[in-house]
């Protein structure tokens, strides 16, 4: 990990502004290596050094870790001119200039999808989850345009577990998926999935659970319309073995567990 300074460090860990820690400094007992410290400008390496703050030591090798249930209309980038993004859904205090460089997604979704979204600082976790090569699990949950009969379920089925080729997409050219893994959930299931979603359960014509092992431009939307139908509304609801918490109402957010964490990290 690079050096960085200490003002920066300890306003990332919730001591106030730079202004602030330059007077904690002067004014408390900050012992970097257990040698008191003054200076805002000191260099610290996260991974081997030791902080402490009047006697209690300050964890800095700590990184953050969010679960979003990303809302609709907001767009899965840091900036953008025109509309709201999931970035100014955080709290100010998430959103510090520290962290606007450090904190990331990983992985996007479109404008109008709902779901599962991760931030972190952890640029291993992040390259993990977004890296081809990983073939992470990521469950969909997909209402259809058009009702589908049981027999055209069962083709389905069997195109997405070959592999379905799908259309060009704006500049994306076609391509032919992974095999995927799809059922189709009974009503109780869509209603527990959508009781906190902008989707009204009950306009429901079909709905699918759709499992991918890559994330390619519009995928899920673009596996529909190879198969004659059109994606209306789409959320995801887990990424390799972290699911969305239901309690999280579209636009909310809370922190990843240890135990959750530790599950994504080793399985
Ligand atoms: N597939 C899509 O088509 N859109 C998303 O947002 C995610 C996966």
């Amino acid at each position: 990990m690079p050096k960085e300074r200490i003002d920066k460090l300890l306003s990332h860990e919730g001591f106030g502004s730079r202004k602030d820690v330059k007077h904690l400094l002067r004014h408390s007992e900050v012992l970097l290596n257990g040698r008191r410290i003054f200076d805002p400008a000191v260099q610290i390496d996260a991974d081997t050094d030791e902080i402490s703050v009047d006697g209690e030591p300050v964890d800095i090798h700590r990184n953050l870790y969010i679960m979003m249930n990303k809302i609709q209309h907001t767009v899965s980038s840091s900036k953008d001119g025109e509309h709201q993004t999931v970035f100014d859904l955080l709290d100010e205090g998430l959103r510090t200039p520290y962290l606007q460089e450090k904190l990331h997604i990983t992985g996007r979704l479109d404008m109008d999808t709902e779901g599962l979204l991760i931030f972190t600082t952890d640029g291993a976790l992040t390259h993990r989850l977004i890296s081809p090569k990983s073939h992470i699990n990521k469950t969909y949950f997909v209402c259809l345009e058009k009702p589908v009969s049981e027999d055209e379920k069962n083709e389905i089925g069997r195109k997405f577990a070959e592999g379905i080729t799908v259309a060009p997409d704006d500049n994306d050219p076609s391509f032919t998926c992974e095999p995927a893994e799809i059922s189709w959930p009974e009503t109780e299931t869509c209603r527990s999935i959508c009781g906190n979603s902008s989707f009204d359960a009950g306009l429901i014509k079909t709905a699918a659970l759709l499992t991918i092992h890559e994330g390619k431009y519009h995928q899920v939307k673009r596996m529909f319309a190879a198969v004659g139908n059109r994606v209306e509304f789409l959320k995801r609801i887990s990424i390799g073995s972290l699911r969305l918490d239901k309690t999280l109402a579209p636009g909310e957010y809370r922190m990843i567990s240890i135990e959750e964490l530790d599950y994504l990290l080793h399985n």
